[in-house]
């Protein structure tokens, strides 16, 4: 990792050596990757980047590891859609969906775990480990079984049944924990003090984070090397939000693009949404909340990066939108109907989200804008499989246009029936 120069505190500046250490001995601040850049700029060119590998690891120039020890099962440059369907309904007509819910394990948490689990193994770790809202621990499990580490996944116990399976297949660990994230997230700090585990959302963070930026690369050259005018993406911790900017930055340090002035936008569910209050109410810190929301995967009430998610709202002139909860599968059935992407809830969010974005006139219809699609609808079924009622049929054209028909009938009939009380919009 040749570019790489220390770890930096993000409060004080103190520096350290790269080390499995994610918060400052003087201050607690918590420690980030600092780079020389300037050598970054002589070492990668647009051709040397779109020359690399069709994955995340095009951009290893800007992470933290050697990209010959990477552990990679796959991850990243996943298509930007365009999206003139659900832009015409919007009123957007530069609107870009990005999609990774196609990722190997059906998240964009494949990038931060991709390149922690490389590093971990760098450092002899033995056990990767994590604290997981649902996706995290799955990838946390594909990228162990691949790098032969063992894995151990701790979650709170009223995750989705396709999220705790999608990590038990892959031979994990899993605890399931009776609370919430953030009591998980306490316990899990104690453990990681205790245990030489590389729990990769925790000791590991600042490596975790850095996986993350490469969302921001690759909307950039897939737009043709430029940075969009507005970005929408899904909160939990804010972390995500956090890094896309520093990705899209360090683009203009290294003179891949001239300029960016991309406004950061996020959305959180109105049941877990402790950055949006702190952002309505102008303050620069978050007070925790007890989240009740179904979009479980951004279900964090105390998010560590949400003073970090403040300033980059601040810095780029971006807002924070809550979603309504019942616009959260409105906004699945939406992308899924108008651009053939199936999310997940957090998904839902940032569609529901973008458009209240829109709604509010903070995004002009000539502006570029893309949205964050992180997750898989596949992951998340359980809150969509309501009304799904097949046609039944015996193979044969009689039996088949009496069942016809008698669907007919049945719709003729909903569509007459007065709209359910307390209904939508
Ligand atoms: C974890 C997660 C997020 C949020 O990530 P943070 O960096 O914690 O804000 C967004 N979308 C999905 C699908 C996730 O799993
Ligand atoms: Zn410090």
């Amino acid at each position: 990792m040749p570019h790489v120069r220390c770890m930096r505190c993000r409060e004080c500046g103190s520096e350290y050596p790269i080390e499995p250490l994610n918060v400052c001995e003087l201050c607690f601040g918590p420690l980030e990757i600092s780079y020389d850049y300037a050598s970054i700029a002589r070492s990668v060119s647009r051709q040397s980047i779109e020359k690399g590998p069709a994955s995340m690891w095009r951009y290893h120039d800007f992470l933290p590891v050697d990209v010959e020890a990477a552990v990679d099962i796959g991850t990243g440059f996943t298509p930007l859609v365009p999206a003139k369907n659900l832009g015409r309904m919007l009123g957007l007509d530069h609107l870009y969906i990005k999609n990774d819910a196609v990722n190997p394990t059906y998240s964009f948490k494949d990038r931060p775990v991709s390149v922690t689990a490389s590093k971990a193994l760098e450092f002899e770790f033995e056990v990767l480990a994590c604290v997981s809202t649902g996706n995290l621990m799955g990838s946390v499990a594909a990228h162990g079984a691949r790098a032969g580490m063992e894995t151990m996944v701790f979650f709170p116990a009223t995750l989705e049944k396709e999220k705790i399976i999608g990590a038990a297949v892959y031979g994990s660990t899993l605890v399931a924990i009776d609370g919430t994230y953030d009591q998980a997230n306490r316990f899990c700090s104690e453990l990681a003090d205790d245990n030489r585990w590389a729990f990769v959302n925790i000791n590991m963070r600042p490596f975790y984070a850095e996986g993350s930026k490469t969302l921001g690369y690759e909307a950039v050259e897939q737009l043709g090397w430029r940075a969009p005018d507005h970005c929408v993406v899904p909160a939990a911790s804010g972390e995500l939000h956090t890094k896309i900017w520093k990705g899209i930055q360090e683009m203009t340090d290294v003179g891949l693009i001239d300029d960016a002035r991309t406004r950061m936008h996020l959305a959180q569910p109105e049941g877990s949404s402790p950055i949006v209050e702190a952002f309505r109410a102008g303050l620069k810190h978050v007070k925790p909340v007890k989240p009740d929301t179904i979009a479980k995967s951004l279900a964090i009430g105390n998010p560590a990066s949400g003073p970090f998610a403040l300033e980059t709202l601040a810095e780029t002139g971006g807002a924070a939108v809550a979603a309504l909860e019942e616009e959260v599968v409105e906004g699945i059935r939406l992308l899924a109907e108008t651009e053939g992407i199936f999310t997940e809830t957090a998904g839902g969010v940032v569609i529901s989200g973008l458009r209240r974005l829109v709604e509010e006139g903070r995004i002009r219809n000539d502006e570029v804008t893309v949205a964050y699609v992180t997750g898989n609808g596949f992951k998340t079924i359980e809150v969509v499989e309501n009304g799904v009622s097949p046609v039944r049929t015996a193979p044969n054209h009689e039996a088949f246009q009496t069942a016809m028909e008698a669907r007919t009938a049945r719709t003729r009939s909903a569509a007459v029936q007065p709209s359910t009380p307390g209904g939508k919009k």
